[in-house]
C-alpha cells in the first residue's frame, strides 16, 4: 500500500500542535525573565524569583502537549496498520491491535516529550550562558544588557516553526511505521510468517540514507523508519508462503 493517505493532514496537525507549544513556551520563558518589555536585563544577576519562574516553566511545560501528541500518535498508528490490513488477505484481531496502539502511544509520547524538552533546555541553557559571557565582556559604564529581542532571536530556531514541522514529519512516519509493525507482530502471533519491507518515496524527498534501503527487508529495530529527521518512508508487510 502507498504511504499514509492522510499524511499531509497529520503533519499539519502535529506541526500546529508543536508550534503552539513552542510559542507558548518561549513567551513564558521571556515573561519569567523580563518584567519590563523594553528594558535590558542583566541575566548574570537573576533574582531568586526569576529562577523559580524559570524552573516552574521547565517542570510544567509539555504536560498538555503530551496528551494531544499521544492521541494523535495513536490514531496515526492505527491508520498505518489499517492500510496494511486492507492490502493483506489475512486479517487480525482489531481489538488487540487497538490495545497495541494505546500502549505504544502512551509509552512513546513520554519519550518524545522528554527528548524535545531536553533539546529545548539545552538551547535555553546555551543561550543564557552565552548571554552571560557576552555581558561579562562588555566594558562597565555602558548601558548594555540582554534584551528580549536578543534572546528571542537566539532561541528562534529552537522554538520556531521549522523545528515544529521537522518533529511533525518524523513522528508521523514513526507512528505509521509502528502501526504496520504492530500489525505484523499480530500476524506472527497468529502463526503467519511475515517480513517488513522498507519503502521510500521516489521523489525529491528520498535521501541518501533511505534510498539504498528501498525494497529491502527490515532486520532489526534500528532499520525501522524514520532513519533520520524528516524521513517520510514507510514499511509494507510481505507474507512468506510456506513451500
Ligand atoms: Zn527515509
Amino acid at each position: 500500500m502507498p504511504d499514509l493517505p492522510s499524511r499531509n493532514d497529520w503533519e499539519r496537525k502535529l506541526a500546529r500542535l508543536m508550534g503552539r507549544y513552542f510559542q507558548e513556551g518561549l513567551d513564558d520563558l521571556i515573561d519569567a525573565l523580563y518584567e519590563d518589555p523594553d528594558k535590558p536585563e542583566n541575566l548574570n544577576n537573576l533574582t531568586q524569583e526569576q529562577i523559580d519562574k524559570l524552573n516552574d516553566w521547565r517542570r510544567d511545560d509539555l504536560v498538555e502537549a503530551r496528551v494531544s501528541l499521544r492521541d494523535a500518535l495513536q490514531a496515526i498508528y492505527l491508520e498505518g496498520a489499517e492500510g496494511e490490513v486492507n492490502s493483506q488477505p489475512i486479517g487480525v484481531d482489531w481489538g488487540l491491535l487497538n490495545e497495541r496502539a494505546i500502549r505504544w502511544a502512551e509509552e512513546y509520547s513520554y519519550d518524545l516529550v522528554k527528548g524535545i524538552k531536553r533539546t529545548t533546555q539545552r538551547s535555553v541553557d546555551e543561550a543564557l550562558t552565552l548571554q552571560r559571557e557576552l555581558r561579562e565582556t562588555i566594558p562597565t559604564g555602558f548601558e548594555a544588557g540582554v534584551t528580549q529581542r536578543d534572546l528571542r532571536r537566539r532561541l528562534s530556531e529552537t522554538f520556531g516553526p521549522r523545528r515544529a514541522a521537522m518533529i511533525a514529519v518524523t513522528e508521523v512516519t514513526r507512528a505509521s511505521v509502528q502501526g504496520t509493525m504492530g500489525f505484523m507482530a499480530q500476524l506472527r502471533h497468529e502463526g503467519v510468517r511475515v517480513v517488513a519491507i522498507h519503502r521510500t518515496n521516489k521523489d525529491e524527498r528520498v535521501c541518501p540514507i533511505c534510498k539504498p534501503r528501498d525494497g529491502k527487508p527490515i532486520e532489526n529495530i534500528y532499520q525501522e523508519p524514520p532513519l533520520h529527521v524528516n524521513c517520510r518512508c514507510w514499511v509494507t508487510a510481505r507474507v512468506v508462503r510456506n513451500e
